[in-house]
């Protein structure tokens, strides 16, 4: 007999993990071993146009975990499995194999993963099984911050001040879950459990191969250790310029002339590009390496406060509400599942007329669409899988607005690329700037990519480090370089005319559907 933890995509850590936790408790209860699984499906990588860098960030974490849980003697058993229709049957295979009683998971809030999860629960009902779902990706599970008349926010604001009153009274929300206690040793004498042990964690999937595996390794570590030492250096230590390009907690030097720390400075820093103050846990939380629990609670020491801050008042607190949009986030995609079926929020916006243009689409991919800042966003996303939140922004709204491509192509970009990719986040930021989301930029404040790059990249540094064939500009010319300039340069011309393009914008938005 045995209790299996079934660890899905988003929660790759064995602290503070409820349903791990919760699985372990009823092992101890049965007195059986705690078995823990992970099934790796390319077919649900690939309906997520999930990144092989997410994917290889997943199997680096997934081995960090099973060397965690070999001295409490608790085996974590990989298996890929192709046909993802065929998953539920084959999860149920493996429960009846082994005799297991009971199946404990924490909840993935996307659609096709609900919808997997149902014929789970069917099966596991006809085969006698037990299964226990929770809800662990949020501080306040979806479904719980309601309007006044029990509807889901689209609003932001709204759903923040709830979000913050409830949890600020329902502070057990924040407890740690405990950590999972060891099985008995003769665990390892069962042969039909025997092998888990011994089972390896792939090194690699196929159509998934990383091509910067090594550079992602220094850049993004593994393990909720490397995740914790991050926070530290957000809630700690101070940034430095130089540091644009490396995350690596763990490389030396992170002093710097900046007086405050980056949680500190993070009030007035967060929108500058140009320097690192943003804490870059974005592939940690995605993949939930650490919890967002863990966050908070560490935020809360650092301020030696008891309810959370969430307020514009400190950086901490600042940072905090941008936990909250993380937690909005997931809540819309769990309330309107069509926003992860490509539909737009506002469906007056479907009918919107996007230009197929594939060289403008391509030079966005490739960084050289003629405007620095886009430029330097995207070959940041390509260098590091992971992007500035205000680049992210620029990039997107240029995308959209200024080239009028559909932002699903952007949408699905960035997930090809990103290491933090994250459907609902992803999809939320994709739809605020193509003006069709929940709480959207409205269509006709159409960003203007050089007022942005002087505001989020006033030295320009974030410029010349990601588009070096601009390091020589000083200057306002780093932003919107001459022709002249950029021809010497070798740097390509605008693809369009900002002022043209957003004019085209708005009478497209305005009456979607008519040209
Ligand atoms: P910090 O500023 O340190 O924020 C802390 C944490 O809060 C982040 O790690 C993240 O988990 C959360 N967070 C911050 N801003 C947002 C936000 N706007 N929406 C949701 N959560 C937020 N974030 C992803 O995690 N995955 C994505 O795939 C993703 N795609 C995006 C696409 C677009 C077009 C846009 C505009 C934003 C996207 N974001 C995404 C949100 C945001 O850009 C990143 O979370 C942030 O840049 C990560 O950097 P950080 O960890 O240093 O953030």
């Amino acid at each position: 007999d045995a209790v299996v933890y079934w660890m899905r995509m988003e929660d790759l850590r064995v602290s503070d993990n409820r349903a791990l936790a919760r699985a372990s408790g009823q092992a101890q209860k049965d007195g059986v071993p705690l078995l823990v699984i992970f099934i790796i499906s390319p077919q649900d990588h690939i309906a997520h146009d999930r990144s092989a860098r997410r994917i290889d960030f997943t199997l680096r974490n997934l081995s960090s975990i099973k060397a965690s849980l070999a001295p409490l003697n608790i085996p974590l058993y990989t298996k890929i499995h192709t046909q993802r229709r065929t998953l539920p049957a084959l999860v149920i295979s493996l429960l009846t194999h082994w005799r297991a009683t009971h199946l404990f998971a924490n909840i993935e809030y996307e659609v096709d993963e609900l919808r997997r999860d149902i014929r789970v629960c069917e099966l596991a009902k006809e085969n006698g099984i037990g299964v226990e779902f929770f809800h662990d990706r949020c501080l306040v599970e979806p479904g719980k911050v309601l309007t006044k008349e029990g509807k889901p926010y689209t609003i932001y604001s709204p759903f923040q001040r709830n979000w913050l009153s409830q949890i600020n009274s329902n502070l057990s929300w924040l407890d740690e879950a405990p950590p999972p206690s060891p099985n008995p040793k003769s665990v390892h004498e069962d042969p039909a459990f025997k092998i888990l042990f011994e089972a390896p964690i792939p090194d690699v999937v196929e159509g998934f191969e990383c091509m910067d595996r090594e550079e992602m390794k220094e850049m993004w570590p593994a393990g909720t250790d490397s995740a914790k030492q991050v926070l530290i250096r957000f809630l700690h230590t101070k940034s430095r310029s130089s540091q644009l390009g490396a995350v690596n907690p763990l490389s030396p030097g992170a002093e710097t002339s900046d007086k405050k720390s980056r949680a500190a400075s993070y009030k007035d820093m967060r929108d500058r590009g140009d320097r690192d103050t943003t804490s870059r846990l974005s592939p940690y939380l995605a993949a939930g390496v650490i919890s967002a629990r863990e966050c908070v609670r560490q935020s809360m020491k650092l301020l030696g406060v008891t309810k959370i801050q969430a307020t514009r008042d400190t950086g901490v607190g600042m940072w905090v509400m941008e936990i909250a949009w993380r937690d909005f986030y997931t809540h819309v995609m769990a309330a309107f599942p069509r926003v992860s079926m490509g539909r737009p929020f506002q469906e007056k916006f479907a009918v919107v007329k996007w230009e197929t243009n594939e060289e403008h689409l391509q030079s966005w991919k490739e960084g050289r669409t003629g405007v620095p800042i886009v430029d330097a966003a995207m070959r940041q996303g390509n260098k590091m899988g992971w992007i500035h939140n205000r680049m992210r922004m620029a990039a997107a709204m240029y995308l959209t607005k200024d080239l009028m491509i559909d932002w699903r192509l952007g949408e699905k970009y960035f997930m090809e690329i990103l290491i933090d990719g994250d459907l609902a986040s992803n999809n939320g930021g994709w739809q605020w700037s193509a003006s069709t989301g929940t709480d959207p930029q409205p269509y006709f404040r159409i960003f203007n990519p050089y007022k942005q790059s002087e505001k989020a990249d006033p030295t320009g540094d974030y410029i010349r480090y990601f588009v070096p064939e601009l390091t020589k500009l000083r200057g306002p010319d780093i932003h919107n370089p001459s022709a002249s300039a950029a021809a010497k340069l070798g740097y390509p011309k605008p693809l369009v005319n900002h002022d043209e393009a957003r004019k085209r914008a708005l009478r497209r938005y305005k009456t979607p559907g008519d040209e």
